[in-house]
């Protein structure tokens, strides 16, 4: 299945996770694929490219640096034209155990940089170019906690939150243009990174696996499939949605 066949995916932490779940899941699909991360993606994106066929370019971004959103842009508008995906998955978890009054005020606005002006700034550098193309699929992770609130995560739950209004914005901006823009909420997602915390026994399996109705965390390709779903030009009739995706979380 080559849904995305001649389209350009940027995915936003994408060495994480969930973005290489997504890159994988995009070029799999036969989208090229834009790896852009703090962290170098170069050995993952020559590896997609031989696996599946399709050009896969690592670029270094920041999402809290305008000019290396600008720079990566012009590295995207020189190799492929344009982005016509872009899904804004970088993100930074809350230091454990910190109640709202302790946390120190430069986490909080940092929470908010990297999650809601991350995905407003790296949207708005690719917006112009889906609208003279009248073409493109924006996709934020928002997350479940957004949604319900968690306590001693006050500033993930507000900057998750925030995604859920920047989505609707942009989507009732964007939409007569053929951009849609959407955001996923996902549930516990299983990652290397959660995956070591609970061996380490900083964080708790069960405890999240029992609030989820099917009683387990989700893995990252259960999400992957939700964003190349929304990404398919076939989707263009789903638009500002905050779409959960929790196994039954915030129904539990
Ligand atoms: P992860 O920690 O595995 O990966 C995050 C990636 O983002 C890393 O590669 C990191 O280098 C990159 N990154 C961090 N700050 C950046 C910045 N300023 N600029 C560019 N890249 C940056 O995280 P994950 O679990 O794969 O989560 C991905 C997204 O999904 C996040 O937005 C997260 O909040 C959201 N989410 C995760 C879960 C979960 O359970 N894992 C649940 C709901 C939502």
């Amino acid at each position: 299945d080559r849904s995305l066949d001649g389209l350009t995916a940027l995915v936003t932490g994408a060495v994480g996770g969930i973005g290489q779940a997504t890159v994988l899941e995009l070029a799999a699909h036969g989208a090229n694929v834009v790896l852009a991360d703090l962290a170098d993606a170069e050995d993952l994106a020559s590896g997609i490219a031989a696996r599946h066929g399709v050009a896969a370019l690592a670029v270094r971004m920041d999402v809290t640096d305008e000019s290396s959103i600008a720079t990566a842009r012009d590295l995207v508008a020189a190799r492929f034209g344009r982005a016509d995906i872009v899904v804004n998955n970088a993100g930074i978890m809350q230091r454990l155990s910190a109640d709202h009054h302790t946390l120190p005020a430069s986490d909080f606005t940092r929470m908010l940089a990297v999650h809601v002006a991350g995905s407003a700034q790296v949207s708005a550098a690719f917006l112009p170019a889906m609208r003279d193309n009248r073409f493109g699929r924006i996709i934020n992770l928002s997350s479940v906690i957004g949604h319900v609130g968690l306590g001693r995560r006050t500033a993930y739950s507000t900057a998750k939150a925030a995604i859920g209004g920047l989505t609707r914005g942009l989507a009732l901006e964007n939409a007569r243009w053929g951009v849609t823009v959407n955001a996923i909420a996902p549930g516990y997602v299983m990652t290397d990174v959660l995956r070591a915390k609970i061996a380490a026994g900083t964080l708790d399996y069960d405890r999240f696996a029992e609030r989820s109705a099917v009683g387990r965390w989700a893995t990252p390709d259960e999400i992957a499939r939700v964003i190349r779903f929304l990404a398919e030009p076939g989707s263009g009739f789903i638009t500002g949605v905050d779409w959960l995706v929790d196994g039954g979380f915030s129904i539990n």
